[in-house]
């Protein structure tokens, strides 16, 4: 617990802030890299981001180093901390941000921009990296960190691209500038030369970090499990990423490219893991566009014959309309979970213009499967 109970009772939500999750890391922080993973977003939205979860994951697989979680607190909570001059504190220990070495956003969206500010004046750092002096180093990562010029003033330097190598990097770099020297700039230096990390002022130019192989990546088998109900409170695995589409409105079609997906085996064996390791009993498969993933029919074969035998409720969102086959609605119809498409617009023009590519006669074909099916 690391908030006075006086002051969690005042809160709506109060178990968004005292951890103890089933799965919660706890260390030592005796000799290790500290790092403090902010999602400048509330709790129920942070703990549904599958790349928070990766990164979280990551760090505390590494004997040397170890991750503890903060979230913007809802207005209730900010309003008393700041009434209190109570800081920010992480989830898994109870301390203050200024005790870490290193500040790591996470950022999926521009409107959590301003949440990034609450959180840097709630630890009790000055909101410009150029009035920041010594530790923690306050870095960012995440889809948002493409085009990181808005917020350049208050970081000290970006992750750009895929995050799970890069972290890796980033912590030996600093792992090294700590035995050696206390000069920031040195260390800014230094992290200016790993690919795809972009420091303001140093780097000319960057290079966007992509994890080759997505099937050797490493995932999360032991997530957190929310304490309290989150958006997607279930059981997740990623089993492609990037787009093959070229949508033009859409952002993540353009940012995680090119397309790489996890095998069969592997998506097979996370979610034996994952199911085991939380006791959820639904799972999602995720991706951009899960009905391009080359092996649908294998997958959709594993949910009949392995997932719905078992009690297991499958969630698969981003489904295309026109690419899903009867087979596929055949195998996976005792689901009978909401399916949600996106034509995106309601004329061909439209969607022409946006670059859709669905047709009239693809999205009444699938309204028929659908229905012959069941839903
Ligand atoms: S299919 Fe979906 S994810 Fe892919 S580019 Fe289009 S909108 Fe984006």
């Amino acid at each position: 617990m690391n908030y006075p109970f006086d002051l969690l009772y005042r809160v709506k939500k109060p178990a968004s802030y005292i951890g103890s999750e089933y799965n919660l890391v706890k260390k030592n922080p005796e000799g290790k890299v500290k790092i403090a993973l902010a999602f400048p977003d509330t709790y129920e939205v942070g703990m549904s981001n599958l790349g928070f979860s990766i990164i979280y994951d990551i760090i505390n697989s590494r004997e040397d180093s170890l991750a503890e979680r903060l979230f913007a607190p809802w207005v209730d909570m900010e309003g008393l901390l700041r009434e209190r001059k109570i800081p920010l504190l992480t989830l898994e220990s109870g301390r203050s941000v200024k005790e870490f070495d290193i500040l790591a956003f996470s950022i999926s969206y521009e409107l959590n921009y301003s949440n990034i500010l609450t959180i840097l004046d709630l630890c009790g750092l000055s909101i410009l990296s150029s009035e920041r002096e010594g530790l923690p180093l306050v870095i960012a990562g995440g889809q948002c960190t493409t085009h990181p010029s808005p917020i350049i003033p208050f970081i000290d330097c970006f992750a750009i691209g895929d995050g799970e190598e890069v972290i890796n990097e980033i912590i030996d770099v600093f792992k090294e500038w700590k035995l050696n020297s206390r000069d920031k700039k040195e260390l800014l230096l230094s992290l200016s030369k790993i690919d795809g990390v972009y420091v303001p002022g140093i780097s000319k130019t960057v290079k966007r970090r992509i994890i080759k192989d997505l099937d050797k990546a490493p995932y999360p088998t032991k997530p957190l499990v929310p304490n309290t109900e989150v958006i997607h409170d279930r059981a997740v695995v990623e089993i492609m990423r990037g787009c093959t589409r070229g949508c033009r409105f859409c952002e993540a079609g353009f940012l995680y490219r090119p397309v790489r997906e996890r095998s069969l085996e592997t998506i097979k064996r996370l979610s034996t893991e994952i199911l085991a390791s939380t006791g959820y009993e639904e799972i999602g498969f995720l991706s951009l566009s899960a009905s391009d993933y080359s092996n649908l029919e294998g997958l959709a074969r594993y949910i009949k014959e392995s997932l719905i035998p078992s009690y297991i409720s499958v969630s698969i969102p981003s489904l295309r309309i026109d690419t899903i086959s009867d087979e596929f609605y055949e195998a996976i119809g005792e689901i009978k979970r909401g399916l949600t498409f996106a034509p995106e617009a309601g004329t061909q023009r439209l969607r022409d213009v946006i670059n859709k590519n669905i047709t009239e006669e693809d999205i009444f074909r699938t309204i028929d499967i659908v229905s012959r099916e069941g839903w």
